[in-house]
């Protein structure tokens, strides 16, 4: 029997709102109450296909002959309906994800200026004449638009990953079919309603929601596709490269992250101490530049340590839409397995519990306490992988290259931070360190025009800044001969 209760989505392709063909649904669950409270189409390969062809229509339609002047209009046109809409999408976001209402408010607010960022950059996208080194060849490049994109993200932060991709892609004049997670699918799907409504073409954004290995991977692999735009964990990312090479479809990914955090002796203990809370404790430790290693200057391990134990104890775990909340439940039932899981092989593994270490006793649940783990070892699976929960792991150093070594001792890349009030020392461990982002007495701090992405494990490409727009076009050179002369056809050049 059908609840009547549930928000029944469909998903758009082509412009239309449309049921899975095999008419199947699934029910999309809050993780705070564990009950469900949507319904949503799961999709399989032949959904992927009508989508894909959505796409490659719009691209080779209305669409493909649009400037970049009135791309532009209309993303600006889409910033403004997200940023009149935001309240109503965070509380969406909060409903599927368990992220704070707090933080997925001041998100969907920010979330505008990506698209607003892109306009800016839709009709300046250029080539440029190259002087010949001929004199009867005038040469010129153009940066056409990719074609169809697959963007594919996770459910830590649903609509903000997928702003990422969708309005450089939107400013370089591709199209693109979106594969939310299956955690998070709802705001995807008001998304592509509130394009409808900007006036965008259909099939310019299409989205089909369902299974990962399967509706993601038949996209990833599918061979109407010219490029992935991933974010997700390491593993699945390796997988989706696996399925574009097979048509060598093009790949961005944004991966996953094991984030140090070092400290050193001189620094002001107390804003490090707040960096770390915020760098680890925030959302649940669920977000890829988590903070989820803590490298401390031996000399203020106890002191520090004890800061952030005396913070931790005090955050207040509950209803992520309750504004004194500061931590919600985890976002799924898996999530959690995994979670204890790591807790559990920490304190086989010899760690000591210096706060928190499990589920919260009295709410139970999806909820885990901030959690601080002390006597770690580089070797440990709770330093070495990723946990995607409220778990920081604390290694002691007692010179910088110690510190510079532990940091970079790491399969991940993405992000870190280092806290000194040596200036000098601030640039130099911050060029030493091997990640994208380096936060200098800082952390978790993005913005639309600064570059965002992983060395090694971490992710291939960079999201954000003026160069993202590049991940979605082709750049073309166009020589043109001059004179009107005929050539020797048996001579190059
Ligand atoms: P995930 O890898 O499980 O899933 C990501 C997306 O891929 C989902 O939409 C999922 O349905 C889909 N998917 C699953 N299997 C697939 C397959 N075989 N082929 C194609 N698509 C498939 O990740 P998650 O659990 O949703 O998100 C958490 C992970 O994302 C963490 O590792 C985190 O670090 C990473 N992440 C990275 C960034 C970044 O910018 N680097 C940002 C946020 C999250």
């Amino acid at each position: 029997m059908t609840d009547t209760s549930l928000t029944p989505y469909r998903m758009s392709i082509g412009g239309q709102s449309v049921d899975a063909l095999s008419g199947a649904t699934y029910d999309t669950l809050n993780p705070y109450t564990e009950r469900a409270w949507a319904t949503v189409p799961d999709a399989d390969v032949a959904d992927v296909d009508r989508a894909v062809a959505a796409g490659r229509a719009a691209f080779t339609g209305e669409w493909g002959s649009t400037t970049g002047f009135a791309r532009a209009k209309l993303m600006h046109r889409l910033g403004e309906l997200i940023e009149r809409d935001a309240d109503r999408l965070a509380e969406l976001e909060t409903r599927d994800s368990g992220k704070l209402l707090r933080e997925m408010r001041t998100q969907m607010h920010y979330v505008p200026e990506w698209f607003h960022y892109f306009a800016g950059v839709a009709d300046k996208l250029h080539g440029e004449s190259i002087p010949s080194d001929r004199p009867n060849y005038f040469v010129y490049t153009r940066h056409e638009p990719l074609g169809v994109i697959a963007a594919i993200v996770p459910w830590n932060s649903p609509l903000l990953l997928l702003a990422w991709k969708l309005a450089p892609a939107l400013a370089a004049g591709c199209t693109l079919v979106v594969k939310p997670s299956d955690y998070t699918p709802a705001t995807a799907l008001e998304l592509a309603a509130l394009l409808d409504e900007a006036g965008f073409p259909a099939g310019v954004m299409n989205v089909v929601t369902g299974n990962g290995p399967a509706v993601g991977k038949a996209l990833a692999g599918h061979p109407g596709i010219d490029k992935v735009a991933f974010t997700g964990s390491t593993l699945t990312g390796i997988d989706v490269a696996h399925s574009a090479a097979n048509n060598l479809t093009r790949v961005s990914l944004e991966l996953g992250g094991k984030s140090a955090q070092v400290v050193f002796a001189d620094a002001d203990l107390e804003a490090a101490a707040n960096g770390v809370i915020s760098g680890v404790f925030a959302a649940s430790g669920q977000t890829c530049m988590a903070g989820s290693r803590l490298l401390v200057h031996a000399d203020v391990h106890d002191e520090l340590v004890a800061r952030i134990v005396a913070r931790a104890e005090t955050i207040k775990l509950g209803d992520p839409t309750d504004p004194e909340t500061e931590m919600g439940p985890l976002a799924n039932a898996a999530q959690l397995t995994k979670v204890l899981g790591y807790l559990r092989s920490a304190v086989a593994d010899g760690a000591t519990v210096a706060c928190g270490g499990g589920q919260d006793p009295d709410l139970g649940g999806y909820f885990v306490r901030p959690t601080l783990l002390t006597d770690v070892t580089p070797d440990m699976q709770v330093v070495c992988e990723e946990i995607f929960g409220p778990v920081l792991s604390v290694q002691k150093f007692t010179t910088e290259e110690e510190a510079i070594e532990l940091a970079n001792a790491s399969e991940y890349g993405l992000a870190g931070a280092v806290w000194t009030t040596d200036v000098h020392r601030a640039h130099r461990v911050a060029h030493a360190l091997r990640a994208g982002t380096i936060w200098i007495n800082a952390y978790r701090v993005v913005a639309p025009n600064v570059p965002f992405g992983g060395f090694r494990h971490s992710g291939l490409g960079r999201e954000n800044g003026i160069d993202a727009v590049r991940m979605y076009t082709e750049t073309k050179s166009v020589w043109v001969e001059l004179s009107g002369a005929t050539r020797d056809p048996f001579n190059i050049g």
